[in-house]
């Protein structure tokens, strides 16, 4: 705690693994006087650099960026960029901390790193964002590569800013390679990887209630979010007959009581994604509601999907959710439930699918372009869908293999923690102090 004061997002990370990782360590007498904790929660390398640019009125910007290289025990290193005006030290430490047990789930070679920036994309125009992009580039450049470190998206970073990251670092490398996942598909990218993140959560949601011998069928599901994640979750849930209720962004939510359908689906893509809109205007065009400055989790579901941002659904959320029925609770987003909304969740045996478990999917599928890159071929999209598909059934199987309780409760947060943790840990053993 001393090396990381004032470290709000990291602390809470490492503490909620430290929670399950700690009691299962003292069991094994192999971890006895290895520090194994101590070292997975510090970073092997953090670089923080300057990222100046031009704005369209021609006057200086200075933004800071970061990489953190969190854990290379099982591969290079991997992990998405965010561009927000939130972005920390703190909040790339907790991404990337996160990352080292979602990369070892997925079963996949993949080490842990995040990284990103404080720029703020909104209201910023495409030039100004690739000015940010290339400067922000033209240092990141010698920390990456294909082997080393291939960061991909995140919240702020799509498509458009992966393909003018990867416009620099192929203009000043002068080599065409697979350094960025999440790539354009003409131009290296895996088919599914769009839709990878929400498609694998709804792909876990299944696993779950395939316990209880249901489906997502005439489900009322609660999304949050309007971006990537969100988009995609609610596109899968719609195809499996489910009603998602709402959507939201950072100004409020929508409450669309018959069902957002595939049509409107679409406008909020095209809104979100083409005119980089708000969600406020899908309540002027479809004449439902729209809740300014409030999260959707006032409203009655079976399941809650958070997709947005961490720490958005609190103790008080958690509890008007329980008593409204819902009871299953699977993160799109990182660290969305605040620990106090988890342990609400532990008490009223609601199902809870932590981040690292339920979002795999979308790393999981930039570990495919990568196996794609090197192989230097493409594979159709039923190909990916069925791999990624098979990836979140695997995960779903760990999580029960270690967080199985005795009274037959599942603690997927358990069961993920020392899923991820059992591999890392292997690997850091045989490979010595390093
Ligand atoms: P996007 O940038 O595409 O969308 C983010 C969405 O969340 C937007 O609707 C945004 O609203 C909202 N949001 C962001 N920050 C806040 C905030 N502080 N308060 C309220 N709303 C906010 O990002 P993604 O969909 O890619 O990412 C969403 C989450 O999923 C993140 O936690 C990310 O780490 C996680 N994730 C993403 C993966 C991916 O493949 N993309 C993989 C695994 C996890 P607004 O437009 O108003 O900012």
């Amino acid at each position: 705690k001393n090396r990381n004061i004032g470290e709000t997002e990291f602390l809470q990370a490492v503490s909620e693994v430290a929670e399950t990782i700690i009691p299962y360590v003292k069991e094994n007498p192999k971890y006895r006087n290895t520090k194994i904790l101590e070292r997975i929660a510090e970073p092997e390398r953090v670089i923080i650099f300057r990222v100046p640019w031009l704005n369209d009125k021609g006057e200086v910007e200075v933004n800071r960026g970061f990489r953190v290289q969190m854990n290379s025990s099982i591969g290079p290193y991997k992990g998405g960029l965010r561009f927000h005006k939130s972005v920390n030290l703190s909040v790339l430490k907790f991404l990337a901390f996160e990352q080292i047990f979602k990369n070892s789930l997925t079963g996949l070679p993949m080490g842990a790193g995040k990284g990103g920036s404080d720029f703020d994309p909104k209201g910023k125009s495409d030039n100004e964002v690739m000015k940010f992009c290339q400067s922000f580039m033209t240092e990141l450049y010698r920390h990456v590569g294909a082997d080393i470190d291939i960061p991909a998206g995140d919240i702020g970073v799509g498509n458009r800013e992966i393909g003018y990251l990867f416009g620099q670092y192929k203009r000043i490398k002068g080599e065409f390679t697979g350094v960025l996942t999440g790539k354009g598909s003409e131009w290296g990218g895996s088919q599914i990887r769009p839709e990878a993140t929400g498609y694998g959560l709804i792909y876990f949601v299944e696993e779950i209630l395939k316990l209880k011998k249901e489906s997502l069928k005439h489900k009322k599901i609660v999304i949050s979010g309007a971006g990537n994640v969100a988009q995609f979750a609610a596109e899968k849930c719609i195809e499996l007959g489910a009603q998602v209720l709402t959507m939201s962004d950072s100004d409020g939510y929508i409450y669309d009581a018959e069902g957002i359908t595939i049509e409107k689906l679409n406008f909020i893509k095209k809104l979100k994604n083409q005119n980089r809109g708000r969600i406020q205007e899908y309540a002027n065009e479809y004449n439902c509601a729209f809740v300014e400055g409030k999260k959707p989790w006032e409203i009655a579901c079976d399941i809650a999907l958070p997709n947005a941002t961490q720490n958005e659904l609190n103790e008080a959320d958690a509890k008007v959710l329980v008593k409204n029925g819902c009871y299953c609770i699977a993160e799109g987003a990182n660290m969305p439930c605040t620990p106090e909304a988890i342990a609400v969740f532990n008490q009223n045996k609601v199902f809870y699918a932590p981040g690292k478990a339920a979002n795999a999917g979308g790393v999981a599928v930039s570990g495919l372009e990568m196996s794609q890159n090197s192989l230097r071929y493409t594979w159709s999209r039923e190909k990916v869908d069925k791999k990624l598909k098979g990836i979140m059934k695997d995960i779903h199987k760990v999580c029960v293999k270690y967080g199985k309780e005795e009274n037959g409760f599942i603690n997927y947060e358990k069961g993920a923690n020392i899923g991820g943790f059992v591999k890392i840990a292997e690997a850091m053993l045989a490979q010595g102090l390093v």
